[in-house]
């Protein structure tokens, strides 16, 4: 029988725990999550097992990452479940800090990466990485691990976060784990709960397109062809393109003409009311 992780909600039981696992010569790997954990949540934790010798994982629903129209009070909180699903994960800990211990009265404070936050989410989402980087580097200083585990499905996220580690030299390894999906295609993804059946229906075309756009492009489309079929393919489908752009896999700087080095098709749509991201690589073509 798997044991049931411990719940710590306050930063000095964190601390006292991982400095416990530490002077014990463990090594220990952070997943930060909001919860409502899917089998992509889990993935990390596994790959976190993979890594390390404890795996905290961090359940908050940020509010600064959410603008004022988003979901915050919507956003689905499934503690009991997430905690049996962390205990068959194998888990050694869950921190689920309050609203309060995470900003405290006056908290006055923002961690804010430049530039590569302007476009893509950032451009949709005014404010978002800048809450997710202060929430992400409050919780790496709060649990001081080796390393954290972020998945690809949040690409821009992951580099933004890679970004911050080094600009701010955070001795923490940053591990990407792959996008998990649906048997059809849908990226797995705590927000997929809010579709209608008929909206659950027509989102795996998200991913269908991606990959059809991609292979389009590895193929010698040009980039600005490519990318005006796929808007059509997603919009024909009952998909309403935020964006859909190919950059730079590394920089997410943006991309003309031919895929002549690794890339990245990145899209958000929206299906009702609810939206949704995923991204897909890009392989340049040989010869
Ligand atoms: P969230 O709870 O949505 O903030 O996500 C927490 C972490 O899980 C982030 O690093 C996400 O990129 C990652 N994640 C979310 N969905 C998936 C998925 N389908 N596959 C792999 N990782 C995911």
């Amino acid at each position: 029988m798997a044991r049931t992780p411990p719940v710590v909600r306050s930063i000095k039981e964190l601390r006292k725990t991982v400095q416990g696992w530490r002077r014990r010569g463990k090594t220990v790997a952070l997943v930060p999550t909001m919860g409502a954990l899917h089998a992509g949540h889990l993935s990390l934790i596994e790959l976190a097992r993979k890594n390390a010798g404890r795996v905290v994982v961090s359940i908050f629903v940020n509010p600064t990452q959410f603008g004022p129209n988003e979901d915050f009070d919507a956003y689905p909180r499934t503690e009991p479940r997430d905690l049996e699903l962390l205990t068959r994960a194998k888990a050694d800990l869950l921190y689920a800090p309050s609203v309060h211990t995470m900003y405290p009265d006056e908290f006055a404070t923002r961690v804010d990466v430049l530039g590569l936050t302007a476009r893509l989410e950032g451009a949709s989402r005014p404010q978002h990485f800048a809450g997710v980087t202060t929430v992400v580097a409050k919780l790496f200083m709060q649990s001081l691990p080796d390393m954290a585990v972020f998945g690809e499905k949040d690409y821009q996220q992951l580099l933004v976060v890679k970004r911050m580690v080094r600009d701010l030299d955070f001795p923490i390894r940053i591990i990407a784990g792959p996008t998990l999906r649906e048997s059809d295609g849908l990226a797995m993804s705590s927000r997929n709960a809010y579709l209608t059946p008929t909206e659950r229906a027509v989102a795996p075309r998200l991913n269908a397109v991606l990959q059809d756009v991609a292979r389009e492009l590895s193929a010698r489309r040009p980039i600005n062809e490519a990318v005006y079929l796929g808007r059509d393919w997603l919009e024909g489908a009952g998909l309403r393109v935020d964006y859909l752009e190919v950059r730079d896999a590394e920089t997410l700087s943006p991309l003309d003409g031919y895929i002549t080095s690794p890339a990245r098709l990145l899209a958000a749509v929206f299906l009702g009311r609810v939206r949704l991201i995923d991204n897909v690589p890009i392989l340049p073509a040989h010869g």
